[in-house]
């Protein structure tokens, strides 16, 4: 039953509303109490009337038994004076008064009924062993009060069985009265409450209504500001400070939009960093041509210098745009690795071999330490861009006679590339920045020597993509380590 009134709660679109709940709370709170105060004060009403009732009752009927043994009243009925005192009780409480001798006998009835009959009921029989009896009937309105009617033994009636003073019960005072009018008057208090109650209700509700209203405010206005945002009116952090919680879900909020305004940042500075990298060769490309162009009767080699020239820009520019796809396909994702087991030694060797011709042309010695072997799950084609950056920036950085030792080890778990060169080093302030896109310390120098600025940022993301590290320590004027450490085998997340 809880469960599918909370399916039905859940399918509720207004259920789910904050405000809503508030409200229902609010409105609860306020007028549950109430109901109880007026079922509880009621029924307390009723108890004390009809306890003040009983005692009214029992006093008068105290004062009449004595009566009744002064007169003699049991043997003898003749009374004119108790008569009328036992018509005004009954008449005072719309009531019935049965007086009962020791034989249970009724003696006297004030409805005149049950006169001469014998009445053998529990509470008379109680009432005759001296018990007071009080029955209060709610269903049918009536109090049934029994009272013993009792003779002290007096001096002269005293004997020996009987001292003076003993109590003798000689009969009993049954009565019922009506307990009409204490309904009447809770009738009238319950209607009188039900008015102020409902009177209540209706203000509570209003109440209630004003304060979920004024409660969910300060969610509204977040709600409000992150759309400004979001329409892009503003990029101005939010701030709503009313309670805690919205306090974090602005400072959340805050911290996202301020995430965003980096990459977005970065994003723009990216495109601008390529539009400019591409437009470089172009230029260059339409200098060369126009001028070629602006000129009659061109000798031959003064041709064939220009389109040397014009074919080493296109090569640079073919260099750039193959490193951008490079670099947009390991943006990706993993899944782009596509692993299998491969000996770093061998391909190591493979690739110092294809760069060497370029070292020779500087005549610096590239020398490949394999300290063991390494047969490591990697995506080969990544690796080898890996080890070809490294290498290639070790050569292109380099001095005249420099040297370049690649170190190859491993542990159990990982295994590192070392790759040192005594070439001029990397200031340490640009240390942080070498692997940022287009990022190079010397932009001439490296343009020079057919540098893109995007070789370490694509070795990073080859290294991260195989879980690995890279690290870099150099003295300026002296070398630089490049250090990358990767796990033999393929890290599943
Ligand atoms: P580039 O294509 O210009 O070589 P990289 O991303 O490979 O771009 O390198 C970024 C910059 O880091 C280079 O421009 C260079 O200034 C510096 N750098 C990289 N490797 C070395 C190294 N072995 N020695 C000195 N400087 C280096």
């Amino acid at each position: 039953m809880a469960d599918k009134i909370k399916k039905i709660l859940k399918k509720m679109r207004i259920w789910r509303s904050l405000k809503a709940r508030l409200f229902v709370i609010i409105f609860l709170t306020g007028t549950i109490p109430g109901i109880f105060v007026r079922a509880g004060i009621l029924e307390n009403y009723e108890s004390r009337a009809v306890e003040v009732r009983t005692s009214d009752v029992q006093t008068q009927l105290r004062i009449i038994a004595n009566h009744l043994i002064t007169y003699n009243y049991l043997q003898d009925t003749s009374s004119e004076v108790i008569g009328a005192e036992l018509e005004q009780l009954s008449n005072l409480y719309s009531g019935r008064v049965l007086v009962i001798n020791g034989n249970l006998k009724v003696v006297k009835d004030t409805y005149g009924i049950s006169e001469g009959k014998t009445i053998v009921s529990q509470e008379v029989i109680r009432c005759m062993k001296g018990t007071n009896t009080v029955n209060y009937d709610s269903v049918n309105g009536f109090i049934e009060i029994t009272l013993p009617i009792v003779e002290t033994v007096s001096a002269q009636m005293a004997t020996a069985d009987l001292p003076e003073g003993t109590e003798l019960v000689r009969g009993v005072m049954l009565t019922s009265v009506s307990t009409d009018s204490i309904v009447a008057t809770m009738e009238i208090l319950n209607r009188k409450a039900l008015i102020v109650e409902i009177i209540m209700f209706f203000c509570i509700f209003v109440i209630a209504l004003v304060l979920a209203q004024i409660l969910i405010r300060p969610f509204d206005r977040i709600s409000k500001a992150i759309s400004e945002v979001k329409e892009g009116y503003t990029n101005d952090p939010v701030s709503v400070p009313d309670y805690l919680e919205t306090e974090h879900i602005v400072d959340a909020f805050n911290s996202l939009l301020e995430r965003m305004k980096v990459l977005d940042d970065s994003r723009k500075e990216f495109v601008a960093n390529v539009s400019h990298e591409l437009k470089t060769p172009i230029t260059s490309v339409k200098v060369l041509a126009d001028s070629l162009l602006a000129q009659q009767d061109v000798p031959a080699e003064l041709y064939r210098e220009f389109m040397v020239d014009i074919a080493a820009e296109i090569e640079r520019e073919d260099k750039i745009i193959n490193d951008l796809l490079a670099l947009v396909k390991m943006d990706k994702s993993a899944a782009v690795l596509n692993i299998s087991v491969i000996n770093i030694n061998e391909l190591t060797e493979i690739i110092l071999k294809r760069l060497r011709p370029i070292a020779r042309k500087n005549n610096i010695e590239v020398t490949l330490i394999s300290k063991r072997e390494i047969i490591a799950e990697v995506d080969e084609v990544k690796m080898s861009l890996i080890l070809t950056n490294l290498v290639e920036n070790a050569i292109k950085y380099n001095r005249e006679q420099g040297k370049v030792d690649v170190t190859l080890d491993a542990d159990h778990q990982f295994f590192t590339v070392e790759v040192a060169d005594t070439g001029i080093g990397i200031p340490e302030e640009s240390l942080h920045q070498i692997y940022e896109r287009f990022y190079r310390v010397d932009k001439s120098h490296s343009r020079e020597i057919g540098g893109t600025g995007l070789g370490l940022a694509i070795t990073k993301s080859a290294v991260l993509l195989h879980r690995g590290s890279i690290k870099v320590e150099s003295v300026e004027g002296e070398g630089t380590v490049f250090t990358v450490k990767i796990p033999l085998t393929r890290v599943l997340v």
